[in-house]
């Protein structure tokens, strides 16, 4: 795209953090159901289902730990039995021998310097084997603590097209987000983005036209509306 476009549509739209707000506003009404789509009853469910989550779908994932949270309902069970026969329960999922070593080596940890639980303090959770920065964030953020905003891939497209970061490096896209998002909003933010990348902003063909934001995106393939936006003005 020439720059002298882009610089126009970034003018038109105006600043991101005159943008934010209403960006989240509108997602949020048209995505009311916007929540984790993984599956758990417990911090420790939620743990591995997100652990599992790694390179699937949650669909997926849902599937493998509708019979995997029956049988496996305590760290101790996850060492019970033999890698391989964890290693077929959460085959489905991918990358099983990976997962299954890193749920054995989370599971150990728990028990030898937690007690059996899944820890709150960030930095915890980031020391159980397998467990990276996007994963305890989806923790902490799940149990009412984000300390961070969860980035994967939707997160990371939308974000570049709403022009509310020009980073590629999910890390710093991160630190984009965190110093415009209202900390409120950190647990939610990435929820709405991803439900909206899913129904609306889909990667290959973004409906614009469809879409809530276009007159606050300048990636929208719509021309611009000549109205003013209400919730700019104020
Ligand atoms: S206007 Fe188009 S590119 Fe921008 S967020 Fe909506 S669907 Fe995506």
């Amino acid at each position: 795209m020439p720059r002298s476009y882009v610089h126009e549509a970034r003018r038109r739209v105006g600043p991101k953090r005159e943008r934010v707000r209403p960006i989240i506003e509108r997602l949020r009404a048209v995505h009311p159901d916007a929540g984790i789509a993984l599956r758990s009853r417990s911090d420790l469910e939620l743990l591995v289902a997100v652990m599992l989550s790694a390179q699937t779908t949650d669909v997926n994932v849902n599937k493998v730990t509708e019979k995997l949270f029956a049988k496996y309902r305590r760290p101790e069970d996850y060492l019970a039995v033999q890698p391989a026969e964890l290693e077929r329960d959460i085959f489905a999922t991918g990358f099983f021998r990976q997962k299954t070593k890193a749920l054995r080596g989370t599971m150990t940890m728990l028990l030898e310097e937690f007690d059996g639980r899944v820890p709150d303090d960030f930095d915890d959770l980031l020391r159980l084997p397998g467990v990276a920065r996007k994963t305890a964030n989806v923790v902490s953020a799940e149990r009412g603590r984000p300390v961070g905003i969860v980035v994967d891939t939707h997160v990371r497209r939308l974000s570049q097209r709403l022009g509310l970061t020009k980073q590629e490096d999910p890390v710093k896209i991160e630190q984009d987000l965190m110093r415009l998002v209202p900390r409120e909003e950190w647990a939610i933010f990435p929820h709405l983005l991803i439900w909206h990348g899913r129904r609306v902003c889909i990667a290959r063909r973004p409906l614009c036209e469809e879409c809530v934001l276009n007159d606050l995106c300048p990636s929208s393939r719509v021309d611009a509306a000549p109205a003013p936006r209400p919730e700019l003005s104020k």
